[in-house]
């Protein structure tokens, strides 16, 4: 597992050692809580949602520094998106850390997120680095039950 060291650029490191918006917040109107059996991440996101724009997001829990910073990051880039925007992120996300192609050929424009380039080369790093974007995706379509990367 050495060359994982390649995976921990500064700005994962830098995240999961001080995560943003690592909260709860108290007027939340979506929660999910999200959980990879994996490797034991597990994580609750909050966001307060108004007019489809998500105002605010916080997240809390434990789990290894892919997982946190991911979390982290996701946060800080999808706070005052729309629930829309959010979405798409994500889709070009999971594209990213899949290693899977853009069919028109352009590198979709994920900004830091980028720095998760690397996690497509190992497939069980997948789930850890998209654990909080399936649990911001259950919380804002109001899912009840635990999501798993499973
Ligand atoms: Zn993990």
């Amino acid at each position: 597992m050495a060359d994982l060291r390649d995976l921990y650029q500064e700005l994962i490191l830098e995240h999961s050692k001080a995560p943003r918006n690592f909260h709860e917040l108290p007027a939340a109107n979506r929660r999910a809580e999200g959980y990879n059996p994996l490797c034991g991440d597990h994580y609750t996101v909050t966001l307060e949602v108004e007019d489809g724009k998500i105002r605010d997001i916080g997240f809390q829990g434990a789990g290894c520094a892919i997982s946190k910073a991911s979390a982290s990051l996701m946060t800080q880039i999808v706070k005052g998106k729309s629930v829309g925007e959010a979405s798409k992120l994500f889709e070009d996300f999971h594209d990213l850390v899949t290693g899977k192609a853009p069919p028109n050929g352009n590198q979709p424009d994920v900004g830091k997120l980028k720095v998760f380039a690397g996690v497509s080369e190992f497939p069980a790093r997948v789930k850890c680095a998209t654990l909080a974007w399936h649990t911001l995706e259950s919380a804002l379509e109001g899912k009840q039950d635990v999501t798993t990367t499973e």
